[in-house]
């Protein structure tokens, strides 16, 4: 079964937490809870959440500075800025602070679900495009872990395997010569003459990784005069 995902709701006014909380846990989400603007941090920081409801006027610490110390922590981490400040200046501020999403109280509740689900849905988005490659129906590589699989088999890859990946990936539309993975995953300044082979050598081993017949690619395709193409179908 997929695990829950988890909301954290920072938030000081009690009737709001537990309103919150319930149509949360209602709609089949794990709730922790903090009343404050220290308590809530400590949580956001040291704690795994999909995402965080922030409220921005708290004790202790406002939830302007919240969203910011998560930020320089993690860039990534969902937040919606849930406030009675709903003037222009409060909206930029919070949105320009790196929240996702932003809601003046009060708030629907039906809407205030939707939006919940609209940032959880671009975040896995995101989460998916940075972190795997999919390549036909049967290929999928884990950028992060290094990982992935053909079929049922299992792969794994060097981190300058996957780099190459993901350089193609981010070029996919049109073929990338050696020297241009040379310049750019390698970081080689000039092409010496010497170093094709080295792009050479990671396509043939990412072909007997990917391809089903390494000697008729699918995927990692060469195209003649102009360098490897990865073609994601
Ligand atoms: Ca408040």
């Amino acid at each position: 079964m997929e695990r829950k995902i988890r909301i954290l709701i920072v938030e000081d006014e009690a009737a709001i937490r537990t309103g919150l909380t319930d149509v949360l846990l209602y709609h089949g989400y794990e709730v922790d809870e903090a009343a404050d603007g220290p308590a809530g941090l400590e949580k956001a920081l040291t704690g795994t959440f999909d995402l965080i409801l922030l409220d921005i006027m708290l004790p202790g610490l406002d939830g302007y500075e919240i969203c910011n110390r998560i930020r320089s922590q993690d860039r990534e981490q969902p937040i919606i800025m849930l406030t009675a400040k709903t003037s222009d200046d409060d909206i930029i501020q919070g949105l320009s602070l790196g929240a996702d999403d932003y809601i003046g109280k009060p708030f629907s509740v039906a809407q205030l679900v939707l939006r919940i689900q609209a940032v959880l849905r671009r975040a896995r988005i995101g989460v998916d495009i940075r972190n795997h490659i999919r390549l036909g129906d049967d290929i999928e590589v884990d950028t992060r872990n290094l990982c992935g699989r053909r079929g049922g088999e299992r792969l794994s890859f060097t981190r300058r395997e996957v780099e190459v990946l993901q350089y193609l990936r981010a070029n996919s539309e049109r073929p990338v010569s050696r020297d241009e993975l040379l310049s750019k995953v390698w970081g080689y300044a000039r092409n010496l003459g010497i170093e094709t082979r080295t792009v050479d050598i990671h396509v043939a081993k990412l072909r007997r990784k990917l391809e089903s017949d390494p000697a008729a690619p699918r995927h990692l395709v060469t195209v003649r005069g102009a360098g490897y193409r990865l073609l994601t179908d």
